[in-house]
């Protein structure tokens, strides 16, 4: 049986990455995905169990495409099913969707397109896969294999349990010969049973992919005034979508008023709201018209946008698997993502209050325990991804680099003396004060809580004012964690000594503490051997704030408005951002960057060309003014070309009286990036530089080496990974400007006017 598939499945292969660079302009499959392809290439039943942003998809879209026939893909959420056919469309790829949205005349049109063997795959809604007379019209066509999406829905242990899927089975019965590829985010043991059986799977082959997300950045802040802990973390994040989860309806509310009222375009989103509400603040979203949604966890099923940069929690999520699943949001295009989770006692408290008022007392305490874990999480003193990987089941070889912790690593020190003041707090409030009015008794605050129990008279109230609350709050928590201390949930949240936190008091044994660094500043995304780390998907990191990024986006934006689509489904931003780097003014160098396929290199290729021709200053009078002066008084604009462009030269004559890049971005309000864009721009068109500022004589020999090895047609980001990183895009920018001003390919005087 394996002879008659295994000669086909080398040129078929090749045909897939033909497929692969074509329509989607990918140059390579990631790892996992060809080994999938390949196993159902072969006709095999395949199970692919892979985190989301993986990319699934093009698992099953481009076997798809090899085959003769269509594809059938099962998916549960009308609106993912819209996007997905949208995004192919995009790609040049014919796709059609059927469920109860869909008028009884386009049904008719698609079935035509079916018959004609026009299509390649066909979505459907499981319900109407399942309705009358639609599996006899499946077969009358020919169906190269069914996809099943969102395979967990078969599961009733799971968490989407959705009843129709279990009748999927009557595939297997009605269509033996067809493949069934069944794919999912969902990893548990359980789960990857019930699809294999219901499905009545032949020896499937199965695919568990890791977990992990390394392009998401982990941390946790403490849970004081979150609301400008919000606004400062979007001053650093700039047009950058993203979802605040909070608790409550009121909350999203609230927060999203406070944050239109700092002119950031925020909506909220709840159960709470009608469905139309719902659905246009989700739209606006989509279309990068709203830039940050405040919502309770009843968002995010079903979205598929894929460049949400970032996933703030205001309030701690009730377990771990909820959590990961939002942040899980972020990043789904590969390119760096930020989760960021505020941690407070108070809502440990809270959320105890609603878990363990649940009449069934075992799932109370089941609940009870999941929060634990959530909660030590946010306590961690370690690599916050090991310890997320670890509860589902994956060991993490090494700290991951891109977590808060990696980070900032916190300082261990000999605690005892603050432990035992903060001990001897617990035992002279009597063992009757919660956690946070501790706190208040060692800084020795004076607030109605404290006078009123007769605090303010204690030893040991104010013994730790040289504190601030959070490093005493922080101290608290490790007790708790290291078994000093533990809450009586019962009296109140009271802290009461354990036996190890008597004999730490007694001065019988010492205790260790962390001291945690905590960030004044947002934390910038990971550079150098971080970024690697957070890579995995092979993909490289710019930063993002550069000005032809933004522009870039700006044009995406305008075209997806003009064909109603939203952005991602343009480009996404790993595209965008690898434009920015290589700024292709080619056709062939555009169609080379990862993400530009034939279609649309056709449909929008030649304007984002265009953006970056007058980026480099090329045909663009707004911006770049052809100034004469090379000396250090240059003369003044040309009074035809005057003040809007004047923006680049105005960098430009800072730097030439000696200002460093970070000094001139400081004087002119801009980005350091900016900055750089404007003196290697304008190096480019023959303005002189101060390169020892940024390389020296042994750097630029270096560059060049580099440069020769890789042979003529390399790609910047070749460069820079060749050089390990040690120099950035703008140093090699002006290396290799300088070398071609040397060899007369760039103009060595300013344009003369
Ligand atoms: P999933 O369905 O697993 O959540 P997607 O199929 O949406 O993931 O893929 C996530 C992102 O990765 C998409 O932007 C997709 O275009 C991109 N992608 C998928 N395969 C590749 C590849 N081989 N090379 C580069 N990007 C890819
Ligand atoms: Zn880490």
């Amino acid at each position: 049986m394996l002879a008659a598939t295994e000669p086909r499945t080398p040129t078929q292969l090749d045909a897939a990455r033909r497929v692969l660079k074509q329509y989607y302009g990918y140059d390579q499959f990631r790892p996992m995905q060809q080994d999938i392809i390949q196993s159902i290439l072969a006709g095999q039943d395949t199970v692919v169990l892979m985190p989301t942003g993986g990319g699934k998809s093009v698992c099953f879209q481009v076997p798809a495409m090899v085959q003769d026939g269509v594809c059938v893909v099962v998916s549960p959420l009308i609106a993912l099913m819209k996007d997905q056919v949208e995004a192919l469309k995009a790609n040049g790829i014919s796709a059609a969707c059927i469920n109860s949205s869909i008028g009884q005349a386009e049904q008719s049109s698609i079935a035509r397109a079916c018959h004609a063997g026009l299509l390649k795959l066909l979505y459907v809604s499981p319900e109407k896969l399942l309705s009358q007379g639609f599996l006899s019209f499946l077969q009358r066509l020919q169906v190269s294999m069914f996809a099943i999406d969102e395979a967990h829905c078969i599961s009733s242990w799971g968490h989407d349990f959705r009843p129709e899927y279990t009748q999927l089975r009557v595939l297997r019965e009605q269509f033996p010969q067809v493949p069934i590829i069944a794919l999912t985010a969902t990893a548990d043991r359980l789960t990857q049973r019930d699809i294999q059986q219901q499905l009545r799977l032949t020896e499937p082959k199965v695919f568990l992919s890791s977990f992990d997300r390394p392009n998401l950045s982990l941390s946790v802040r403490p849970g004081q005034d979150r609301v400008n802990a919000v606004v400062n973390f979007l001053k650093t994040h700039e047009n950058e979508a993203g979802i605040v989860y909070c608790l409550s309806r009121k909350q999203c509310e609230t927060l999203a008023g406070k944050l239109k009222e700092k002119g950031i375009r925020a909506g909220f989103y709840h159960a709470g709201m009608t469905d139309k509400a719902r659905s246009d603040v989700q739209e606006q979203f989509l279309r990068d018209d709203l830039q940050v949604i405040c919502a309770t966890v009843a968002f995010g099923m079903g979205i598929d946008k894929s460049n949400v940069r970032w996933v703030v929690h205001y309030n701690l999520p009730k377990n771990i698997e909820g959590y990961y699943q939002e942040i899980g949001r972020a990043g789904r295009d590969g390119a760096p993502a930020e989760a960021v989770l505020f941690y407070s006692y108070a809502d440990v408290a809270q959320l105890r209050d609603m878990i363990t008022k649940d009449a069934d007392p075992r799932l109370a305490q089941l609940n009870t325990t999941k929060l634990e874990r959530m909660q030590q999480f946010a306590e961690a003193a370690s690599c916050r991804r090991r310890i997320l990987l670890a509860y589902f089941g994956e060991v993490l070889d090494k700290d991951c680099g891109n977590c808060d912790i990696c980070r900032n690593p916190p300082v261990t020190f000999d605690g005892t003396e603050l432990a035992q003041k903060a001990l001897s707090a617990v035992a002279r409030t009597r063992e009757a004060a919660p956690l946070t009015l501790i706190c208040d008794v060692l800084l020795g605050r004076r607030n109605q809580a404290v006078i009123s129990r007769g605090y303010d008279q204690i030893k040991t109230f104010g013994a730790g004012a040289n504190l601030s609350f959070l490093d005493w709050q922080s101290y608290l928590h490790q007790l708790l964690n290291d078994g000093l201390l533990y809450i009586a949930y019962e009296q109140g949240y009271a802290l009461k000594l354990t036996d190890l936190g008597w004999q730490v008091l007694k001065g019988e044994r010492k205790q260790n503490l962390k001291q945690f660094q905590v960030p004044q500043k947002a934390e910038k995304a990971p550079k150098g051997r971080a970024a690697k780390a957070a890579t995995g998907t092979g993909q490289r990191l710019v930063s993002v704030t550069d000005d032809l990024f933004d522009r870039l986006r700006q044009l995406r934006k305008k075209i997806a408005d003009e064909q109603g689509v939203p952005p991602y489904v343009v480009f996404s931003d790993t595209t965008l951002q690898e434009m920015a780097i290589e700024r292709p003014r080619t056709r062939t160098a555009m169609l080379a960057v990862s993400g530009v396929g034939m279609k649309k290199f056709e449909t929008y290729g030649e304007r984002f060309i265009e953006l970056i021709n007058q980026h480099a200053g090329a045909p663009s009078p707004d911006d770049v003014p052809d100034l004469p002066g090379e000396d250090d008084t240059p003369a003044a604009a040309p009074k035809k070309r005057a003040a809007p462009g004047s923006t680049y030269v105005d960098s430009w004559k800072l730097h030439r009286q000696g200002l460093s890049v970070e000094q001139i971005a400081e004087q002119r309000g801009l980005s350091p990036s900016t900055v750089k864009s404007h003196l290697e721009t304008l190096y480019e068109k023959g303005y002189q530089l101060r390169t020892e500022e940024f390389l020296s004589q042994d750097d630029f020999a270096r560059i060049r080496d580099a440069a020769h090895e890789l042979g003529p047609d390399f790609r910047l980001r070749d460069l820079f990974d060749h050089l390990r990183e040690r120099y950035d895009y703008f140093q090699l920018r002006v290396a290799l400007t300088y070398d071609k001003r040397l060899r007369g390919e760039l103009p060595n005087q300013p344009p003369a006017e």
